[in-house]
């Protein structure tokens, strides 16, 4: 015989799946929502404004455009970023009710090529640095590094320069740990605890920080980024 506290129980673990089917439903209708808003060239350049920004960030090739035409259900959306002139660019997108916007999207150039010339790096430095230290809006940051190889040095001086926001937690970060169908589960295992030790190093006790393996293909993780994304949008 079942007791009513166990029954009460089962339902509520009957349920549980159930409700975050809903809450990741909700939250891939919000993120479908994303249009393009307007690109700049640097931070100045930028609309001011009072909408939660999340930035999306990586090295060229980790699967960032991937990532969030996946995110956003769109074949094309972050692949403006790639059209030639563009690709040094930041890309806006607003997403929530059109005459309402509630949040905004931010694509930040890739980085990282080996044969980027001086001067283009030192320009890609000085962007990333205003946009991390001095962008108002930003509350978000998706770092996407492909899981086979880890934290690259430019990956790192890129949390160096948002680590401060990040201390406080007036800042979060996602790290996605890319292109993870490529791994076995073993190899997957050892990647995200590589990144999460990383990561422990600049934890703070306030700093919101989170990692993920996530695959374009498998949609694996999509479900648990598209609702970070959104709660902290609409917390
Ligand atoms: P970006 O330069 O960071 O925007 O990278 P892209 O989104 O253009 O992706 C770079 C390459 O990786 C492309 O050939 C993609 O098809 C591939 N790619 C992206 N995401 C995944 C994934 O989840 N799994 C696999 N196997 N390949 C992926």
């Amino acid at each position: 015989m079942v007791s009513a506290v166990q029954q009460a129980t089962k339902r509520a673990i009957l349920q549980w799946p159930m409700i975050e089917t809903i809450a990741a439903k909700q939250a891939l209708a919000w993120a479908h929502t994303a249009r393009f808003l307007t690109t700049a060239s640097k931070l100045a350049e930028l609309p001011a404004t009072e909408l939660p920004e999340i930035a999306f960030v990586g090295r060229s090739n980790a699967g960032k455009s991937t990532a969030i035409n996946m995110l956003a259900q769109q074949k094309r959306l972050a692949f403006a970023s790639k059209t030639p002139g563009r690709t040094q660019h930041i890309n806006l997108f607003a997403l929530g009710p059109k005459d309402e916007p509630d949040a905004l999207f931010a694509d930040l150039p890739g980085y990282g090529y080996a044969a980027v010339e001086r001067q283009a790096k030192l320009r890609w430095q000085q962007v990333m640095a205003d946009y991390l230290e001095l962008r108002r809006s930003l509350s978000g940051v998706v770092l996407l590094v492909d899981a086979r190889l880890g934290f690259t040095p430019l990956d790192r001086q890129l949390l160096d320069f948002v680590a401060p926001r990040l201390g406080t937690g007036a800042v979060s970060l996602l790290v996605l740990l890319t292109k993870a169908d490529k791994l076995s589960r073993k190899d997957g295992a050892a990647a995200l605890q590589a990144a999460t030790d990383t990561l422990g190093e600049i934890g703070t006790e306030q700093a919101d920080i989170g990692v993920t393996l996530f695959s374009a293909l498998s949609r694996q993780g999509l479900d648990d980024v598209a609702q970070t994304l959104y709660t902290r949008c609409h917390p």
